[in-house]
């Protein structure tokens, strides 16, 4: 969602004259887009104000604006501790940035704008043309959550649950396809939660999917991140109907032990989690899933590590990510007693084998076979190309000719932990020959 968001800073702020640089001493205004679900990730701001005080040490400072996350958390406290920053701004708040940039420029003072508008900053964003052009680009739909899960600062830093009007999502869907854009991802801290209500009509995530389906020059469509509890039968019957919706789907669960669901607010069991995975692979055989699991939460016990790895085994999980609980402060679980971290480390190491060999052991399945990729980008090395395939796996072929934007066939012959590696296949085409009877 950050790489999102900053695209759309860029967008308000290119009618200032403003563009991007990656020679950071070359900034006139710099902004620092965070996030706050890693651990220590105020200290990074922090480390990375420090780094730029010192590039800039001999020349004019430039405007500092952190924005995000962190900035949410920590608003006030952050212009009081860092005099180096102008102005946070909140994730809720960032279509006012030309606003802010040109208050400061004018006043010369610290700004805080950390405010839940999210209603006005869509109608903001609704009026500037989405200008990416990336062959996969991020869509956001939704923000917000209502969840609370007790480990979890989403809720207290981008607020309550807020879905997007569908028409308003289209067009801007339909602006970036015309800027080439062939797979869009739909963004939301709780995607399918997606919800409006226009007059008598409820439209839901399934809804959005099968209109974007229609749209001729999209070729892919996927979503994340998802709750289990908001997987609907509708969107169930969307991953069946709908031909453009890749078939993997991040869906998180944290813990294979329903005891320690419960102890972090999930709001549903593994049984129930289960039940999912089974009805989507009914309607949909081929689909992959990946996850998120936190390792040592508190009151883990033994036995519910073990059934964490028993469900990773039972599901096959694909590129998951996985992590030692961290308390984030302000969360009801913070207060909880932490559990020894000696123990959590060689439970993470035993997890991300498992992970690990899971993962090693798809890519092998790939070796000889075609698998469907969407061309990104030339690499740096200016020889190969990147793209993805159905189920998000990094594919990497060498070509002489342009594969930007195609989707084309590859068949694998080699692998490495992140990535496939092969060649275009190109099915021959078969002639047949007709030999018209004469008589
Ligand atoms: S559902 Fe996701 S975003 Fe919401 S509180 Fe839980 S982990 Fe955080």
């Amino acid at each position: 969602m950050n790489e999102y968001d900053s695209n759309r800073i860029l967008d308000l702020v290119k009618p200032m004259g403003y563009t991007t640089t990656d020679i950071a001493s070359d900034a006139d205004c710099y902004v620092l887009n965070t996030c706050h679900i890693r651990e220590k990730a105020t200290d990074k701001v922090y480390h990375d104000i420090g780094r730029l005080k010192k590039e800039f040490r001999n020349k004019k400072k430039p405007m500092v604006l952190v924005t995000g996350c962190v900035a949410q958390a920590e608003n006030e406290e952050m212009l009081k501790r860092e005099n180096y920053i102008d102005g946070v701004v909140g994730p809720q708040s960032y279509h006012k940035i030309p606003s802010i940039i040109e208050k400061i420029e004018i006043s010369k003072s610290k700004l805080n704008s950390t405010d839940f508008e999210v209603i006005e900053k869509f109608d903001n964003l609704n009026s500037i043309k989405n200008s990416n052009s990336k062959i996969s680009s991020f869509l956001t739909i939704q923000e917000g959550c209502d969840k609370f899960c007790h480990f979890c600062v989403v809720p207290y830093t981008r607020g309550p649950e807020y879905s997007r009007p569908l028409g308003d999502i289209i067009a801007e869907a339909k602006q970036l396809i015309a800027n080439g854009v062939k797979e869009i991802t739909l963004l939301g801290q709780n995607v399918n939660a997606y919800q409006t209500k226009n007059q008598s009509t409820t439209h839901r995530l399934s809804d959005l999917i099968f209109k974007l389906n229609d749209l001729e020059e999209l070729k892919r469509i996927r979503y994340t991140t998802s709750h289990p509890v908001d997987v609907t039968k509708d969107l169930i019957e969307a991953h069946r109907d709908c031909d453009k919706l890749m078939p993997v789907l991040h869906l998180p669960v944290q813990s294979g032990s329903s005891k320690v669901l419960k102890a972090m607010n999930r709001k549903h069991s593994i049984e129930e989690y289960f039940k999912i995975i089974t009805d989507l692979k009914e309607v949909k055989p081929d689909i992959k899933f990946s996850s998120d699991f936190i390792v040592g939460y508190p009151s883990e016990t033994e036995d519910d590590f073990q059934k964490t790895l028993e469900l990773i085994e039972k599901i096959s999980f694909i590129n998951s990510y996985s992590f030692i609980y961290s308390p984030r402060p302000g969360t009801p679980a913070s207060e909880l007693v932490c559990i020894d971290k000696d123990i959590t480390k060689k439970r993470l190491i035993k997890l991300q084998n498992l992970l690990e060999n899971i993962n090693m052991q798809s890519k092998k399945n790939f070796l000889n076979q075609t698998t469907e990729v969407l061309f990104e980008n030339k690499m740096k090395d200016q020889k190969k190309y990147f793209g993805r395939d159905r189920f998000l796996n990094s594919v990497v072929v060498e070509s002489k000719k342009d594969l930007t934007g195609q989707l084309l066939n590859v068949r694998i012959d080699n692998f490495n932990h992140n990535s496939l590696f092969g060649k275009i296949f190109i099915k021959e085409k078969k002639i047949m020959q007709l030999n018209k009877c004469q008589r």
